[in-house]
């Protein structure tokens, strides 16, 4: 893995140090890892991330934000790796964020130690049936009864569904129209009349379900921020994991690269092997410049968020968006240029070319990160 990155101005002496102990980390438990079980597999994941101290990245110490820069080494270490090792991590941390955001002392200290020990999963809970994209018609209610919260409602697609320990959830309290109108619950699995109503699989495996709310009672103060901030501290997590998705793409897409560029020294071609060929040599360098470009963004975007003092937004939606879409044609290259064997079960960039996928849709899909891009530049120029 091209490590070269490191030594840009963007990164403190505890940045390279993070970078050496997760890969050697990763090296001694990840290697030839195979699950039977999938839930059982992202709990042992979780636990283990956590006993060895990584977990305490995605939540906030005290008053001190999660640093993104170092989020992003781990993810792209992690999905270099593994992409379910990588999926267990960044959950913590987008189940947790609002809570390290924008939680009372008395939340903070009630969930993130757990979640940074790894002894509780946390998962994200925004997206319903009728409403992906557009967060601001949320349709789920938490209507106010006496000392409580009375929750009813669907999510779907939720990440950790089914062996989450809590799920943080948006919900519609009425306090003005559409975005306004929403706010932010911790709600715990074990929570009555909440039920995993559907396991979804999809293309690259992790616990994923419809979840349904039928009538759930939270306590008063398990609500996030202030009644109607909802909308606000849901993007505002999201602004700060948006950035660690592309560096997730980035780390499928340097692997895609090493296990191309080992394919092709080794594969005859003719007289010689595929690497020599003037047509792979250029794929290889398409593939390359596409990875420093898509670094070169995910770590401004992250430094920019830890140090830069600037509203990060379009820096991270770009970040995101040519890591996940540049990931995609890197890896897709890297499949091509191993023919058959880029397509079997089982070989590494088969299953790089399922993981990378659903990266261009989540967290907000490509087209919504173009939107952000372009609003902001419109903005700035009509200012
Ligand atoms: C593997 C996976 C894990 C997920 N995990 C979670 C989770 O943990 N928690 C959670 O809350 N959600 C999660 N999601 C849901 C995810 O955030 C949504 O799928 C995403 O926001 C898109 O919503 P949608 O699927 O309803 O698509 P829609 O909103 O219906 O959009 C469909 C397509 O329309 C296009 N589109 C959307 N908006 C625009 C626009 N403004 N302009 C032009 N085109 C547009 C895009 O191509 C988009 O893919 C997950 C999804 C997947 C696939």
């Amino acid at each position: 893995m091209d490590r070269g990155f490191l030594a840009w101005p963007f990164f403190e002496p505890r940045h390279r140090e993070l970078a050496d102990e997760l890969g050697q980390w990763c090296a001694d438990n990840l290697a030839d890892r195979y699950a039977d079980d999938l839930d059982s597999e992202c709990r042992a994941l979780v636990r283990e991330l956590g006993a060895a101290g990584f977990l305490k990245l995605c939540v906030a110490d005290g008053d001190r934000r999660p640093d993104v820069r170092s989020l992003a080494i781990a993810r792209e270490t992690l999905a270099y790796h593994s992409g379910l090792a990588d999926f267990a991590f960044a959950m913590q941390g987008l189940g947790s964020g609002a809570i390290s955001l924008f939680g009372t002392v008395e939340q903070k200290r009630a969930w993130l130690p757990k979640v940074a020990s790894g002894q509780a999963i946390a998962a994200f809970a925004m997206t319903e049936p009728e409403c992906g994209s557009d967060a601001a018609n949320i349709a789920t209610s938490a209507m106010r009864d006496g000392n409580e919260w009375v929750l009813v409602g669907e999510k779907t697609y939720i990440s950790n569904g089914g062996i989450a320990d809590f799920y943080l959830t948006f919900a519609r309290t009425g306090e003005g129209e559409g975005a306004r109108g929403l706010s932010a619950f911790i709600v715990p699995a074990d929570a009555e009349n909440l039920a995993v109503a559907e396991r979804i699989e999809v293309i690259a495996p992790h616990p994923l379900a419809r979840l349904a709310y039928g009538n759930v009672r939270i306590p008063a103060d398990a609500i996030v921020g202030e009644p109607g901030e909802g909308f606000r501290i849901g993007m505002e997590t999201l602004t700060l994991f948006r950035v660690t998705v592309g560096a997730a793409a980035l780390g499928f897409a340097r692997r895609a690269l090493d296990e191309a560029l080992s394919y092709a020294s080794k594969r005859r071609l003719g007289s010689g092997t595929l690497a020599d060929n003037a047509v792979t040599q250029e794929k290889l360098a398409d593939m390359a410049l596409a990875i420093d470009a898509s670094a070169l963004l995910v770590y401004r975007a992250a430094w920019q968020q830890d140090v830069g003092g600037t509203d990060n937004r379009r820096a991270a939606a770009m970040a995101k968006l040519h890591a996940t879409d540049s990931a995609q044609s890197v890896i897709d290259a890297a499949v091509q240029m191993h023919g058959g064997a880029g397509v079997t079960r089982g070989v590494k960039v088969e299953e790089l070319y399922r993981d990378i996928r659903a990266l261009r849709i989540y967290e907000g899909a490509s087209e919504v990160q173009r939107q952000i891009i372009a609003r902001d530049l419109l903005k700035e120029a009509r200012a």
